[in-house]
């Protein structure tokens, strides 16, 4: 589960990790009561006015701006609050942004130049460790940064049965080239930042940028926080961070029903039992010429009402062009599950325009090829994987 930019800052200065200390506001109004209080609190008369959407790069499509004085809040904030904010990141058409976060301006003058660094906390799969990557390059586009300079980026992996050892901490300042009380900075940022990590039950941190204040502070000034979706029953306080307005309407939708759902670009709609077969299924489709319109696990339970369910998540993307249903009947039997999709495609009449493939093996699959063979409807059947692939074929072309 993705977050804004100021609920991973809450994360993080909750376990100690120095923030660019804001307040959220979703009006013009409203930003201008905030920046005072903010002025109060922080002593910054200057304030930075940031889009809050699920998208990184808003510096660059202007959703980063920052005002000098209240009239410029009002103004900026009022400006940046309801567009579409288009980034790198996000769809053609942009993300509406409904509220703003409105932050201290922390690149103020002083003895040193502010510094921007990269650093992010993940897992090295290939590894099975948690990971520090960092890099002096900080505030720009990383991937561009792991392209063409690719020694400027550093990683520090975790022993997990240690934690992270100071020394390693240390490391991570002086490969930053820091020195004196920055040093010192960095090694708590790194140590909170990490233990932040590991506590929150987040599968990624990504801060860019880390900044070294002119008087020699290290703190994040934007946060991308991901915490693990199967982790969430025992965080309740981040579960209800979810933003429901930032995630795919059918995605959420099948969430609600409890299925398994993960959205695609392809024209075939996929309906499968188990995520192992999904994925097989996923690889049938390409072979045969198509491109998955999703994933989509139903589980062990493929009644009637759930088919059902599936189908009209399926069919709400208007892509789709085939169903290929692929179901292994080990607990459920298959005849069970053929009833449920002629029952669903009765009670779903109209709304079903494109060809579907059922392909039902195991328990009672012969059985289940029988009912779908003589109820009439316009479903082709399949008992052998290959089988099934030529029939996708075949109402493709
Ligand atoms: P992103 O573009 O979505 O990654 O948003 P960021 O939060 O990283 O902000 C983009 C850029 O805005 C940063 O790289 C900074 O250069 C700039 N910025 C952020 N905070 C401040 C600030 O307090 N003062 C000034 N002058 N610039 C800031
Ligand atoms: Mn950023």
């Amino acid at each position: 589960m993705n977050l804004h930019e100021y609920q991973g800052k809450e994360i993080l200065a909750s376990f100690g990790v120095r923030i660019q200390r804001g307040m959220v506001a979703h009006n013009a109004q409203e930003a201008v009561e905030v920046a005072k209080r903010l002025t109060q609190e922080t002593g910054s008369e200057w304030h930075v006015i940031k889009a809050q959407v699920h998208a990184g790069g808003r510096g660059k499509g202007g959703g980063v701006k920052i005002a000098k004085n209240l009239e410029e809040v009002e103004q900026i904030a009022g400006q940046i609050i309801g567009m579409d904010l288009v980034t790198p990141q996000t769809p053609p058409e942009g993300k509406r942004v409904h509220q703003v976060l409105i932050a201290e301006d922390v690149y103020y003058p002083g003895d040193n130049e502010p510094e921007e660094y990269y650093m992010s906390v993940l897992l090295n799969r290939a590894t099975g460790r948690n990971m520090i990557m960092y890099s002096t390059e900080g505030g720009m586009d990383i991937e561009e940064v792991a392209e063409k300079t690719p020694h400027l980026i550093f990683n520090e992996e975790i022993d997990p049965t240690i934690g992270l050892m100071p020394f390693q901490a240390r490391k991570v300042a002086f490969n930053l080239g820091l020195s004196g009380m920055a040093f010192k900075e960095m090694t708590k940022f790194v140590t909170s930042l990490y233990k932040a990590y590991v506590e929150s039950d987040s599968n990624l941190f990504e801060i860019n940028p880390v900044l070294k204040t002119s008087d020699d502070k290290i703190m994040a000034v934007d946060a991308k926080v991901s915490i693990d979706d199967n982790a969430l029953y025992r965080r309740p306080a981040y579960a209800e961070m979810r933003d429901l307005r930032e995630e795919s309407a059918i995605e959420v939708e099948a969430r609600e029903v409890g299925l398994n759902y993960v959205d695609l670009e392809g024209n075939v709609g996929c309906m499968v039992n188990g995520a192992g077969l999904a994925m097989a299924t996923m690889d049938l489709i390409k072979m045969a010429g198509g491109e998955p319109a999703n994933f989509l696990d139903v589980g062990g339970t493929a009644d009637a009402k759930r088919v059902e369910e599936a189908f009209r998540i399926i069919l709400k993307d208007p892509a789709v062009k085939a169903i290929l249903v692929n179901i292994f009947g080990g607990i459920v039997r298959c005849d069970r599950v053929a009833q449920g999709i002629v029952d669903a495609y009765k009670n779903m009449g109209d709304s079903i325009k494109v060809p579907i493939i059922v392909r039902l093996q195991g328990t009672n699959a012969e059985m289940a090829k029988e009912i779908i063979d003589n109820s009439g409807l316009a479903v082709h059947s399949a008992v052998q994987f290959q089988e099934a692939a030529d029939k996708v074929k075949e109402v493709l072309a």
